[in-house]
């Protein structure tokens, strides 16, 4: 018995020090196929708690999460402005011989229009191979990914390098009073201060049924929008004025909505596009290979503009018009016009010189140009040669040999923006999806829903760059 059991303990010890010295193998101590049960249940519970925001209840969701972590023997804390907004968090401590990693998901999701739904949108329902439901996409996947990260990380007994720390954030979607992310960054940034951070803003691209590119969200344009303002004499419609607000404002709109800002690449974008044209189809990859040469940009840019106005935005700052106010009557001049400008951009971009410069495209002093408040702050794009992108980049190659990874800008706006400018880089990762379901039954859609084939590859490959960054070699 006791030979027995020295010659168990000889092989548990020699298989510790074959894990520790490979990496990889690290991930053969999970058997992910016996997690799956568990992976859908949570999955599916933290969609049935209606956290759409407002007005959010993101209590509730942590509630289920402090309760999961703590049968598991993990801690927790939570933070909150708004009793009903709380933020949990939860740190597995290492030795310190690295910096802490943060791994974040908001809790919250975007209201409903229940009548539009074709099944109950927080019923987690399961239907030809897919979740369907609020949050189904956005962010429970990577809520539940980073769960179960947790929860593994604590069962395998995992020596750790560094502190995991995980935070589920309130108010990520919708957020006028900062219970979220501002209220962490700003009250109880020793909580969640890292080396790097990982949360949603990534993705992977499925096509035959073969996951071909991997989106690292790297960057994300900032949100920089004004409001054009225009006062005019008022007067009697029937009396024609040169000062008339809305003429003024119209030729204003017309010209900043079809300015060609100056195109810019990034480390980001650059890498984005070179990389896309090698895995893209000849003539695709003439597209994206002349947008890196200054002679044939032009040409490949008004393709964009036409037909791929994502990527087009991806150039440059961008300028939409999205809304008109003015006027009070058929017959009345109005004294003021005002349209609001939604820009987004580039995150190196000089805004103030921005500003100008779009103050000589309108070439019109009556047009005033007044700046709306900043929700979020400039934030610096993440680097592409960290331990932390480096391992997203590998562990997505293992685990899907002959893909391509691709760091991403996006041109929406996240609350990593917040950490980056904490100087905390930060990446975003995300489930696999065909064109078919990003396009049509994606985030915020009244079909949202989730492959249940693309739950589980998404909690593997967090748990594995976890690991490979935190565990103890
Ligand atoms: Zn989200």
């Amino acid at each position: 018995m006791l030979a027995w059991s020295q010659s168990l303990r000889m092989k548990i010890g020699t298989l510790a020090i074959l894990f520790a010295g490979c990496a990889l193998a690290q991930s053969t101590r999970v058997d992910w196929e016996k997690q799956r049960p568990e992976v859908l249940e949570h999955f599916r519970d933290l969609i049935r708690i209606d956290t759409s925001s407002p007005p959010g209840n993101e209590t509730k969701a942590v509630d289920y999460l402090r309760k999961t972590l703590e049968d598991n023997g993990i801690g927790t804390q939570t933070f909150a402005l708004n009793p009903n907004r709380a933020n949990l968090v939860a740190r597995l401590k290492g030795n310190g011989s690295k910096r802490p990693l943060l791994i974040l998901a908001h809790t919250d999701v975007v209201p409903v229009q229940r009548e539009k739904w074709p099944l109950d949108p927080f019923g987690a329902i399961l239907k030809d191979g897919y979740v369907w439901g609020r949050g189904s996409t956005d962010d429970k996947p990577i809520l539940t990914a980073l769960l179960m990260t947790m929860l593994e990380l604590k069962r395998t007994g995992a020596a750790l390098d560094r502190d995991v720390i995980f935070l589920a954030e309130s108010g990520e979607e919708a957020d006028p009073t900062g219970v979220g992310i501002n209220f962490m960054v700003a009250q109880h940034f020793k909580e969640i201060e890292a080396e790097f951070a990982v949360t949603e803003g990534g993705g992977a691209v499925i096509e035959n049924g073969r996951v071909v590119a991997v989106n690292i969200g790297t960057a994300e344009k900032l949100p920089a929008r004004v409001r054009l303002v225009v006062n005019g004499t008022s007067g009697h419609g029937s009396v024609p004025k040169e000062d008339n607000a809305l003429i003024h404002l119209g030729g204003a709109v017309e010209k900043v909505g079809t300015w060609r800002t100056p195109m810019r690449l990034s480390d980001t974008t650059r890498t984005y596009f070179e990389k896309l044209a090698q895995m893209s189809p000849p003539e695709k990859a003439a597209r994206y290979n002349a947008l890196l040469n200054p002679a044939t940009a032009e040409e490949a840019q008004n393709y964009l503009a036409k037909n791929d106005p994502r990527r087009y935005s991806m150039l440059r700052t961008s300028v939409v018009p999205t809304m008109l106010k003015a006027g009070v009557g058929p017959n009345v001049i109005p004294s003021q016009a005002e349209a609001t400008l939604d820009i987004r951009a580039l995150p190196d971009e000089n805004i103030p010189a921005f500003y100008e410069q779009m103050k000589r495209v309108i070439g019109d002093p009556a047009v005033k140009i007044e700046p709306i408040p900043m929700t979020r702050p400039p934030s610096p794009a993440s680097r592409l040669d960290t331990e932390m992108y480096k391992t997203l980049e590998r562990v997505a190659k293992e685990m899907y040999p002959g893909t391509t990874v691709l760091p991403t800008m996006s041109t929406g706006a996240s609350d990593m923006a917040q950490l980056r400018a904490k100087g905390i880089p930060s990446y975003g990762i995300g489930p696999a999806a065909t064109e078919n379901d990003s396009t049509n039954f994606g985030a915020h859609s009244d079909v949202e829903r989730l492959p249940e084939s693309s739950l589980y590859p998404l909690v593997e490959y967090a748990w594995r760059t976890v690991s490979e960054v935190a565990v103890r070699r």
